[in-house]
């Protein structure tokens, strides 16, 4: 195992913990004189945060107080934290402590900072992806064969079907950035035709193009990234909306960002759920109470999809629908049906007796 001895070890070594990324907050430049904050994606939490004082890399870790006033006895590299509360936090100096020691206090300190799992917090969205699940399974979503595949989708679905992009997708023949970048803007109108709209559409592939050209076209750099940031240079450009951002975000980057549309708004509506009325109330809402988890958030949002296909439409088909037990609009209707078949029958029983 390689040796933690440098800034950027230290990094690399966090970076390798589930969901780490790296920050740096508070300066423009990053240089020497940088802190880097690493953090947890799922709740922003810094768990390293790493920065230079008196010529030596120092990093300042979170530790059980009494865990922590045993080390600070055992190792001279082990001080109260500077910058930091003092109690639960500490200042290692690099080279002052041993190797397995400071890679031991890296994932202590992770694991005191990471969100605490929200058992059954939301069971009735658990319930309602469960019986999903069962009834459609898997959709193992996105329907697509590359990350730069599910940004050309996702930009070409709006205000379309789905069955008019799949058109288009297959009118690239090869898609890569790098042959959508070389063709002019008639050129790629031509190819986008079929979705519609695909003026408009070519400006906007264009632009998500360029975007992700300043990182290399690579998904590792842009997942190195935050999220916020990640989101908001996505939603900066034109064309690019909540809906698709969080569809980039989730299906071609492999981030927690869960997805709302059309489906999901009338979902809550009807069940009802107590999300708000808004896009971000209702994304966040789904965020706050399910795990947060790259995986479910993917199958959970693909569900909502089929089933508003399937049954959820602007006139529900809930006869049938999984939800049917779960849902107040559904049962309304269902009652709403037996009562007029039971007048039906009344009445028909009525002239007969005439
Ligand atoms: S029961 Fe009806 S209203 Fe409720 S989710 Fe199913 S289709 Fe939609």
């Amino acid at each position: 195992m390689m040796i933690v001895s440098s800034r950027r070890d230290i990094i690399e070594y966090c970076l390798s913990f589930p969901g780490a990324y790296e920050d740096y907050p508070f300066d423009d430049i990053i240089d020497a004189g940088a802190w880097t904050v690493m953090r947890h994606r799922a709740n922003k939490k810094g768990f390293a945060h790493i920065f230079e004082r008196n010529g030596s890399v120092c990093v300042n870790l979170k530790c059980e107080p009494l865990r922590a006033d045993f080390l600070r006895r055992v190792y001279e590299g082990i001080t109260p934290a500077y910058h930091m509360n003092k109690e639960h936090w500490n200042t290692l100096v690099i080279g002052g402590v041993p190797d397995d020691e400071l890679r031991r206090l890296i994932a202590h300190s992770y694991d005191l900072t990471k969100p605490k799992p929200k058992r059954a917090r939301n069971a009735r969205l658990m319930d309602i992806h469960d019986r999903l699940l069962a009834r459609y399974g898997d959709p193992h979503w996105w329907p697509a064969e590359t990350p730069y595949e599910v940004i050309v989708g996702a930009v070409l679905t709006q205000n379309t079907a789905w069955g008019s992009v799949t058109k288009a997708i297959a009118n690239f023949g090869e898609l890569s950035p790098e042959h959508v970048l070389a063709m002019t803007h008639g050129e790629l109108a031509d190819v986008v035709r079929p979705a519609g709209f695909f003026n408009q559409k070519a400006g906007y592939l264009q632009t998500v193009t360029r975007w992700y050209a300043q990182y290399g076209f690579s998904v590792h750099a842009v997942r190195k990234l935050p999220h916020d940031r990640v989101r908001e240079e996505l939603l900066s450009l034109k064309g690019v909306g909540r809906e698709t951002a969080d569809s980039i975000m989730l299906y071609a980057f492999g981030f927690p960002s869960f997805v709302v549309d059309a489906y999901t708004m009338r979902l809550v509506r009807r069940l009802p759920l107590p999300a708000g009325k808004n896009y971000e109330a209702v994304k966040s809402f789904f965020e706050q109470n399910l795990d947060c988890d790259v995986e479910l958030f993917n199958r959970y949002h693909a569900l909502i999809v089929i089933n508003g296909n399937r049954h959820c439409r602007k006139e529900p088909k809930c006869d049938g629908c999984p939800l049917l037990e779960l849902c107040g609009t559904g049962r309304q209707k269902e009652q709403s049906r037996l009562i007029s078949k039971r007048d039906q029958s009344f009445s028909g029983k009525a002239q007969y007796g005439r």
